[in-house]
């Protein structure tokens, strides 16, 4: 997800509690926290699926309204995609043919406790994403509520370097909020930045003067045999998902390989800020056909409900 206006958000209320929780985070405020609010969907911002040994949790760090209509973002789209698309996320279908998304990212807990976060949301107020993206996020809050503390955190994945991903990976002042992790990015999306990109100064020369980033070529063995970073690229130079392997239950946490249901309806359809679309495309109609035949769930970054199947 990239856009370039203005956001309404929905849950303004309680967002504006969470302004400053950034350096609460650093500090280690998101302590063990009543892990049974895991099991309570969307009032605390968590929902949680089970992958073999692995839990998987969908955590809401935002929701906001695309301003201009769908139509504008997914051009190639038919009438009959709109319609399965509108079956598939309902809540996505706003007013006047606007788009309203969320913003999930996901930590899967393995055995023993050890946290591998992929993605880390919009950010606080004042981060990259704030010129178009609805900030603050709330994603220390859902952490907390989910029992996740940051020195849980040993692994953040970052799927991309849209703002909208690495919002929380760091403070304003570039202070790592996961001291404890290594940050696995691929090479060729951090090579792709030109010094215009905010990404470059906020996020990537911190997380790298910290010696937190782990530029990687290709695909990431993760922990033990069932997580792994895949190279799925077309979104950005060098977008990556996380497949997690429960054995017979696997979960893809795709990143923005799909950013809306019309694109799992017809996954050749293209969104709008794309980098490069055909192999977006490709990576796409491959990622789907595959979660497909493995009778795999798909865990979205910007559908409403963030576990689907393909
Ligand atoms: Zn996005």
């Amino acid at each position: 997800m990239i856009g370039n206006t203005t956001w309404n958000t929905t849950e303004p209320a309680r967002r504006t509690l969470l302004r400053g929780t950034a350096a609460g985070l650093a500090s280690g405020l998101l302590g063990p926290a009543g892990a049974a609010a895991a099991a309570a969907p969307h009032r605390t911002g968590v929902v949680a699926r089970r992958a073999g040994r692995y839990e998987v949790l969908a955590l809401l760090d935002a929701r906001g309204t695309f301003p201009g209509t769908r139509e504008d973002q997914f051009g190639g789209a038919t009438e009959e995609a709109w319609r399965r698309a509108d079956r598939i996320d309902p809540r996505a279908a706003g007013p006047d043919g606007t788009w309203r998304l969320s913003f999930w990212c996901y930590a899967v807990r393995r055995p023993g406790g050890r946290v591998t976060l992929v993605d880390t949301g919009v950010g606080p107020a004042g981060s990259p994403a704030s010129g178009w993206a609805p900030v603050p996020g709330r994603l220390p809050r859902v952490l907390a509520d989910a029992g996740v503390g940051a020195d849980d955190v040993d692994t953040v994945v970052l799927t991309h370097l849209h703002e909208d991903h690495y919002g929380w990976a760091v403070d304003p002042d570039g202070t790592a909020l996961f001291p404890d992790a290594r940050h696995v990015v691929q090479r060729t999306e951090t090579a792709s930045l030109t010094p215009a990109d905010s990404a470059l100064s906020y996020v990537v020369t911190p997380l790298r003067a910290a010696g937190l980033l782990d530029e990687a070529d290709g695909p990431v063995r993760l922990a033990g045999g069932g997580l792994r970073a895949l190279p799925t690229p077309g979104h950005t130079a060098g977008h990556q998902s996380v497949l997690v392997d429960g054995g017979r239950r696997r979960i893809y946490i795709t990143g923005d390989v799909l950013v809306h249901a019309v694109q799992l309806a017809d996954p050749s359809v293209a969104y709008r800020f794309e980098r490069d679309e055909p192999t977006a495309r490709a990576t796409r109609t491959a990622l789907l056909s595959r979660a497909r035949a493995e009778h795999a769930l798909l865990a979205t970054a910007h559908l409403n409900e963030p576990f689907t199947r393909t």
